[in-house]
């Protein structure tokens, strides 16, 4: 019989903070995970780095530092984590401070896309053996809250006491449907907006001594997602657009002695536009428009002459690595508004002070990168309930930023239906 106490709908960090926390606390409960995917998808897979250091990826208006401290350490017990060693950072920090910018000192690790997949297997299989069953390649199609009822692969239908919704990011148009049909009401304000800079290693040699470092620069701009060893930069596929987006592969791989990180601004959008989601795919678009359905590349060198990247000089002379991701060169002033664009090249130039080299004429900077961080729920309790029995968490809903706040934003739910 298709019933359960608990339905999760998403396999991500989130839906797992969630199951092992109702899992370990009551052995009796009846749980289902559900994913349309067959392995879960998002930043566990991809690249799979962990910040352990708030408030990095715990949004400020739902998370105290506090509380976070503690479940950090519960995400740890979970996520075995290899914290990476740092070294030299106080020649950093000093002349970032010359130029009003803080690096923040986080605890990090880093599994790498060619190993997660290991610690995702494991993760379901701990799950599985404490009883929790898990459907992959099934994807929910629509939710009846009123009857507690779900209907997956468009046919089969499913019965919960209690619903856990955590489909990322990616899952944001899902997710908006569940709100709109539900009477959710929500907030839906900001977008992070940016490029993302790949260089070669030597270049930006801080990342010898520091994996990820988050600089955060005037007019809400800051470093993010940073790859080192063997980097890459990827395309990510929306529904009629791309993005793009960074990994690297674990540290035991060959190198190719690149790294790549992206440069962020934050917008905050009031009336009369006032969905950041709306403004990010309208930014999506047009890149992509004039890419000719590709995202953009453009040379440091081109950029600082004013003039487009072509394919015939890519490659020559300076230019001297070839990019990790085909994409189609071209001039980024076409197309990043000029507000963005000119806060972001000064916060490059700040980062080329702290970080002698990132400007070099090769740098290549790629766009669009936006996080279109989806609608905000308006909460009916600290549980990141919506409705009753119904529970919106993760990155999708805007309660975290990254892996282990979505694992804590798990944990956060099941407390309150532990709490029931
Ligand atoms: C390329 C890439 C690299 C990243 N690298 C990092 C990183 O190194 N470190 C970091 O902290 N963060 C990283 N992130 C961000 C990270 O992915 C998220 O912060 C985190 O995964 C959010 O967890 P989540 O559980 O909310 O969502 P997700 O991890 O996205 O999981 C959501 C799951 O829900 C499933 N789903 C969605 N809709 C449905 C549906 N209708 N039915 C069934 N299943 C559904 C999806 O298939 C997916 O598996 C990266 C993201 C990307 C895209």
């Amino acid at each position: 019989m298709g019933k359960f106490d608990v339905i999760i709908i998403g396999t991500g960090p989130a839906g797992l903070g969630a199951a092992f926390k109702l899992i370990e606390n009551n052995p009796r409960l009846s749980i289902l995970m559900l994913d349309k995917e067959s392995i879960c998808s998002g930043g566990l897979l991809n690249d799979c780095k962990q910040n352990y250091t708030y408030p990095i990826g715990f949004p400020l208006e739902y998370w105290e530092k506090e509380e976070v401290d503690q479940l950090l350490q519960e995400v740890e017990r979970h996520l075995q984590p290899s914290i990476l060693p740092q070294s030299d950072l106080s020649k950093y920090v000093k002349r970032a401070q010359s130029v009003h910018t803080a690096l923040l000192e986080i605890r990090q690790a880093h599994v790498g896309t060619n190993n997660s997949k290991y610690l995702i297997k494991k993760l379901i299989s701990d799950l599985k053996e404490k009883g929790v069953e898990v459907r992959l390649n099934t994807e929910v199609t629509a939710v009846n809250h009123l009857h507690k009822k779900l209907e997956i692969n468009g046919a089969e239908s499913l019965y919960y006491q209690e619903l856990i919704v955590a489909p990322g990011r990616k899952g944001f148009s899902f997710l908006q449907e569940l709100m709109n049909e539900e009477g959710i009401e929500y907030s839906d304000n900001q977008v992070d907006i940016g490029i993302r800079v790949e260089t070669r290693m030597e270049n930006y040699s801080i990342v010898n001594d520091y994996y990820d470092p988050k600089f955060y620069f005037n007019n809400k701009v800051r470093t993010f997602c940073t790859n080192s060893g063997h980097a890459l930069v990827t395309k990510e596929k929306y529904n009629d657009f791309y993005l793009v987006n960074g990994h690297a592969l674990s540290k035991d791989t060959n190198q190719n002695g690149l790294a790549n990180f992206a440069m962020l601004k934050t917008i905050g959008l009031k009336n009369p536009v006032r969905s950041g989601q709306q403004m990010g795919v309208f930014l999506a678009h047009l890149a992509n428009s004039v890419g000719g359905g590709q995202p953009i590349m453009q040379r440091v060198g081109d950029f600082r002459r004013g003039k487009r990247s072509n394919v015939d000089n890519f490659n020559d002379d300076l230019y001297d690595f070839v990019p990790t991701c085909e994409v189609c060169p071209g001039d980024l002033g076409l197309v990043v508004p000029s507000k963005i664009m000119r806060d972001i090249w000064a916060a490059m130039k700040s980062l080329d002070t702290i970080v002698p080299g990132v400007l070099h004429p090769s740098t290549i900077m790629y766009y669009p990168e936006i996080k279109m961080y989806a609608n905000k729920p308006i909460f009916i309790d600290d549980f990141f309930q919506a409705k009753e029995s119904l529970y919106l968490i993760g990155d999708g809903a805007g309660t975290s930023r990254g892996i282990t706040g979505a694992w804590a934003s798990g944990i956060r739910a099941a407390q309150g239906i532990l709490k029931k």
